[in-house]
């Protein structure tokens, strides 16, 4: 068996498209943009590959993009006191600040600063409160994108098994967490686990969301199991400097009913998915419900 792969670049275009569409639209009938601020700390090379293609998207959207960039020796006090100006301005409906940040400052005392509506990332302990809760609010980018590619193959999940490997606060629970509000049936793997492989055999769904390249063999999944590989890992020894997921994609391909590839499966959606929590917070903020 080969398995169909995932187009994550695609759909993350696809995504895009639409929320232009809606920004255009928001922006004809209520008279201005939706704002997303993004804060960079020091000089992350990663990080700040990241931030340039978030403000270009967020712009290529149609909204209006605001970008912080500060040095490497900022003091915490002046990092909260930047969240508290951007918090109470009427332009910034959302504000994300790039991780990891500098050792002075608690990344913990940052998210809990940033105002639960404009917490594009959905860590803010409110809105990781709704999300266990079942309720609305804002969940982080990467699990939503997990989600849509999910759904690309099967359109109703409801009774599905999913295993999600890994349980951080910004991949694998708020993900598990995803999946049991569509209904499905959840298992949260993580290092404590004692029989990984025989856990990943149960799985119709594979979330790797563990930051260990190849740790997933093909023998670990069901054949015919959807395999979302949230990992990016790069190989420097043998591989070149190439980027590989937590699975063991070649093994998997073989086994797999359909597979992300990594780069280019679940990456590409986690801008696309900021951008609609950015359009949902401008939304909510005038009464109306979340971005499509
Ligand atoms: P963390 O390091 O925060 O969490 C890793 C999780 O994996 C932990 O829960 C840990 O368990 C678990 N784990 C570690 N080793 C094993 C093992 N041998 N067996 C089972 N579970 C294990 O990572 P993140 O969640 O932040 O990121 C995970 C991966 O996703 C990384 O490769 C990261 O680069 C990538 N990523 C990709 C994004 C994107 O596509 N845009 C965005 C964010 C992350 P325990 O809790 O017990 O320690």
């Amino acid at each position: 068996m080969t398995a169909t792969i995932i187009d994550g670049k695609a759909e993350a275009t696809r995504l895009r498209g639409r929320i232009a569409d809606e920004v255009a639209m928001f922006k004809r009938d209520h008279g201005f943009a939706p704002g997303l601020a993004v804060v960079l700390v020091g000089n992350d090379p990663a990080s700040e590959v990241y931030v340039r293609n978030k403000a270009t998207q967020t712009r290529e959207a149609g909204m209006a993009s605001f970008e912080y960039r500060l040095p490497e020796s900022l003091t915490e006090r002046a990092l909260l006191e930047l969240i508290g100006e951007l918090n109470v301005r009427k332009d910034v409906h959302g504000i994300l600040v790039q991780f990891p940040l500098p050792a002075q400052i608690s990344a913990e005392k940052v998210i809990d600063a940033i105002t639960p509506e404009k917490d594009v990332d959905g860590l803010h302990p409110i809105n990781a409160g709704y999300l266990a809760a079942g309720k609305p609010g804002l969940a982080p980018c990467t699990p939503l994108g997990c989600v849509i590619l999910a759904k690309k193959v099967h359109p109703n999940l409801r009774g599905l098994n999913v295993v999600v490997v890994g349980r951080s606060n910004l991949v694998g629970r708020p993900a598990a967490l995803l999946f049991v509000n569509e209904n499905c049936t959840v298992t949260i793997a993580h290092s404590a686990t004692r029989d990984l492989p025989g856990t990943c055999r149960n799985a119709d769904i594979l979330v790797a969301a563990v930051g260990r390249p190849k740790l997933i063999k093909g023998s670990w999944l069901k054949p015919g199991a959807t395999v979302i590989d949230v990992g990016i890992n790069r190989v420097t020894k043998d591989g070149g400097g190439r980027l590989v997921g937590d699975v063991d994609f070649d093994e998997a391909v073989e086994i797999a009913g359909a597979i992300t590839p990594v780069p280019g499966g679940v990456g590409p959606m986690t801008i696309a998915c900021l951008l609609a929590n950015t359009l949902s917070c401008a939304r909510r903020k005038l009464g109306l419900p979340a971005a499509a």
